[in-house]
């Protein structure tokens, strides 16, 4: 049975104090589930607030991204230790903004993720085809050469450690979701991969995750889809109640 796992992607929202006000009030929508789990992905300036608010529930804090080494010249970036040391066990990495904004290749996910699990992080690693990639009949091998080249190199005992999130860049903070059939179509082929890059154990465990405008009115339906496993929520994980609806998704 996988557990679901229902993320809250912050983007780069929140001061210090707002950080702490919606920590506290996510903690508060928590019930005492032990069906699925809570992660925020606060910007890295709020993460030891949001942790702090957050160290006596299960919710677990993740960054936004993650550098492979453990400390050096790397100006701008954070590492995994640094994730640690503050209280996070989890990255996000491959977001669409990294790739299509700041430019960021399969080659520099994959190394991010490799350095993420070596250093004992859960990676979120998020793939997703864009709208002319849809139109155009390539979604699939799209999604197969994310997967295939972010996680290169990765060992079979790492997988346990990796969430995908499915995240079609033409949904993101667009209003616009994919259907659950679009979505389940998509879970399913990218579990197949897995099982195929793996092994069929690997890709049963491995949990998926939806993103892409995901609300409190489109939850359920899409939870229910028997290769969704969660959400990476963006714009709606920014108000308490709307993420607290997520959260508590109806089966
Ligand atoms: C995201 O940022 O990962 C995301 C899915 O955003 P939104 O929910 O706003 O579409």
């Amino acid at each position: 049975m996988r557990k679901a796992l229902m993320a809250g992607n912050w983007k780069m929202h929140n001061t210090t104090a707002e950080a702490r006000q919606l920590a506290a009030d996510v903690a508060k929508a928590c019930r005492d589930f032990d069906d699925r789990e809570v992660l925020l992905a606060p910007p890295y300036t709020v993460m030891a607030a949001v942790a702090d608010v957050v160290k006596n529930t299960t919710i677990q804090v993740a960054s936004q991204n993650v550098c492979w080494e453990d400390k050096g010249a790397f100006t701008g970036e954070i590492s995994p230790v640094m994730v640690k040391d503050v209280g996070g066990s989890a990255a996000i990495i491959g977001h669409s903004e990294r790739r299509q904004i700041f430019k960021e290749t399969d080659e520099l996910i994959n190394q991010r993720v490799r350095g993420a699990l070596k250093f004992g992080l859960t990676v979120v690693f998020c793939i997703g085809e864009t709208l002319d990639e849809r139109e155009g009949g390539k979604t699939f091998t799209i999604l197969e050469e994310q997967i295939r080249k972010g996680l290169a190199g990765v060992a079979p005992e790492q997988t346990k450690d990796i969430v995908i999130a499915y995240e079609p860049v033409w949904a993101i903070g667009t209003g616009k979701t994919a259907s659950k059939e679009q979505a389940q179509e998509a879970h399913a082929f990218i579990r197949g991969l897995i099982a195929d890059m793996f092994e069929k154990n690997v890709a049963d465990q491995m949990r998926i995750l939806y993103g892409g405008s995901v609300k409190s009115t489109n939850v359920d339906e899409l939870m229910a889809q028997p290769d969704i496993d969660g959400a990476l929520v963006g714009g709606a994980a920014l108000d308490a109640e709307s993420f607290g609806r997520i959260i508590n998704f109806q089966k």
